[in-house]
This record gives C-alpha cells, structure tokens and sequence, in this order.
C-alpha cells in the first residue's frame, strides 16, 4: 500500500481527526490544514475534523481555529501539515493522539509521525492536499471553500507562481481549483493588499536595503523602526519579497527585531541555497526560502558574511 493510500485508509479509520500546521502561519499552512479538513468533512460528514493552533495573524478572511479540550486528543487521528519539524509544530498537543501523519514539502528533517509524505517537487504542502484529493478523487469530495483555501496557500507559496517551485503540475492543480465557484481574484487581493503603514514600510526596505558587490543583501529592521512605522512582525511577510525585485539582488536577510531583543531571520535567494545557513542559526527551510532565530546583532552580522560567502560561491561557480 503506498504512504497515500495508508493515509486515506487512516482518515476513514478514525471518527476524530486533528489537523496542526506550523506557528506563524502562512496562506499555506492554512491553506493545506483547513482545505484538508474541508475535504474530510465533505467526504465523511459523520466524522469529526478540528483545525487547531495558535493565531492567524492577519489571515483570517482564510479561516480561524477550532478550540478544543485536550480530551478530544484520546483516540484520533492526528495530521500535521507544511511543518518540517516537531518543535515548529503549532499547539504541542499533536502528540496525544492515537497516530500521526506528517504531511509536507520542505525538506523532511526530521521524519516525524507514524505516516510521513513529504514531496520537497510540490511548490507547497497545499498542492500535495489538492494531489491527494485528485489521486482518490472517487472516495473523497471537495467543496467550493475547500477549493479556495487550497488555492491560496498554492498562491502563498508560489508568490502567486512565480516562485521555481511552480512546476506544470502546480498550473495544472490550480487551474482544476479554478473550476470551482470562489472568487480567485478577491482571494488574491486579499492575500496582496497592504496597510498604508507597511506601504511606507516598503519604502523604508528599498531605500535601506544593503547590497554587496555580488548581490548579498539585509535589511535591519529594529524594535525602534517597527514602532515607527506601526507594524507587527506578522506584517513583515509582506516585505520579505522587496529585495528579490531588485536585479542586482541574489540572496538576502531581512533581520525582524523581536520584543524580546533577539532576531527573526527571514531569508530568500534566486540561487544560492540559503537553508543551510538557516539551520545553522536555529533555522530551516526551503533551499530558497527559509528562516533563522539570532540571539543578537552580532549573529546577525554573522549570518549576513555567511549570505555574503553562499552568493560569492555561487557567482564564482557560475563563471
Ligand atoms: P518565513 O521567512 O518565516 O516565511 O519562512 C520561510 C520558510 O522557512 C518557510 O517554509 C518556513 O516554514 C521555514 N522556516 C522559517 N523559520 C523556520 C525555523 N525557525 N525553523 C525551520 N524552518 C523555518
């Protein structure tokens, strides 16, 4: 039986299931868990199906979570989407039911659960849900809501297919989505649009933004600068991309000051492979996409020639 197959028979096994996705939640962590409730609630409407974990921050015209006992943990089925490893985990209760499933599309660190599908091909763990329902698509149903968020977290993660993870499979999934009654075109306004206060925060990236000889860049953006322009960390994924729409830019860092004093690192790159620095640094991600924690400035500065080397390396091999 493929892992796949194993999956289905655990759901229809099952009259609970819990589905998690990572803290900090992205279009496609929310995407990829509640479009996957959606399917199971379509397919088996007897079933109980909760979508748990900590705040959407910012995302819920996708959807908000079910609050539930640690009770209903005993016996169910659980299913963990989008998270490469067990401490990223929103909402630590994934371990108190009866079997659990990883499903997911970065690189699989760390191989936890019972039942494990990672596709590092698939541009988000969003596509790898809209795979399964197509693969069983006799057994199982997707409703119209179900079909939108799937379509968002596709859209999330592919900076609306630009990004190299979109593959002919990811247009072809997406355009089936397409044939279902939701509004893609509010959903991608809502996923894009901004408050004026992260508009002139935008502004702040591009005119800070520092950028080597090769193309290594960071930007800091301190407590003090946050406070400035009125925004949240959460906020900062809407200019995590800015720097990467600059032709000299290869790979950068955008270092998000916490209230804490310690750093979020948030880092992108066009080639470079940047995730390896990240789990170095507390981190992990996407070759071109991941994220680190730094205690101080000066592990900033210390990932920032650690970009700097990877970009070096890479324009050197090129030539
Ligand atoms: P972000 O900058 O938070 O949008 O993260 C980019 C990618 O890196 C996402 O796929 C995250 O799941 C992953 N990522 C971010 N932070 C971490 C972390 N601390 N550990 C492992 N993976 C991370």
């Amino acid at each position: 039986m493929t892992v796949q197959q194993q999956i289905l028979e655990a759901i229809k096994a099952y009259d609970t299931i819990i589905i998690h996705r990572h803290m900090r939640p992205d279009p496609d962590a929310l995407g990829s868990q509640n479009g996957l409730k959606r399917i199971i609630q379509a397919s088996f409407p007897e079933k109980k199906v909760y979508a748990v974990g900590g705040p959407v921050e910012g995302l819920e015209f996708l959807a908000t979570m079910d609050e539930i006992s640690d009770e209903i943990y005993q016996g169910a089925l659980v299913i963990v989407t989008d998270t490469a490893n067990s401490p990223r985990i929103s909402d630590n209760r994934y371990n108190l039911g009866d079997k659990l499933v990883k499903i997911d599309h970065h690189p699989n660190d760390e191989p936890y659960g019972d039942l494990v599908w990672v596709d590092t091909s698939a541009s988000s763990a969003s596509e790898i849900v809209m795979d399964f329902f197509l693969m069983f698509e006799e057994e199982l149903k997707l409703s119209d809501e179900g079909a939108r968020l799937l379509y968002a977290g596709i859209v999330g993660d592919t900076g609306r297919f630009l990004y190299p993870a979109t593959t002919s499979k990811t247009l072809e999934i997406a355009a089936r989505l397409l044939t279902y009654d939701f509004n893609a075109s509010d959903l991608n306004r809502e996923i894009d649009q901004i408050s004026m206060n992260v508009a002139k925060l935008s502004g702040y990236v591009f005119q800070n933004v520092e950028v080597d000889e090769n193309g290594a860049a960071r930007v800091l953006l301190t407590q003090e600068i946050m406070n400035e322009f009125g925004v949240v960390d959460s906020e900062t994924s809407h200019v995590v991309a800015l720097p990467g729409q600059i032709d000299s830019v290869q790979s950068w860092g955008i270092f998000v000051q916490q209230p804490d004093g310690k750093y979020r690192v948030r880092l992108r790159s066009k080639g470079p492979i940047i995730n390896e620095i990240a789990k170095r640094h507390d981190g992990g991600g996407h070759p071109l996409a991941s994220g680190a924690n730094a205690t101080d400035l000066a592990e900033c500065e210390a990932i920032y020639q650690e970009i700097k080397e990877a970009v070096k390396n890479f324009s050197n091999a090129g030539e």
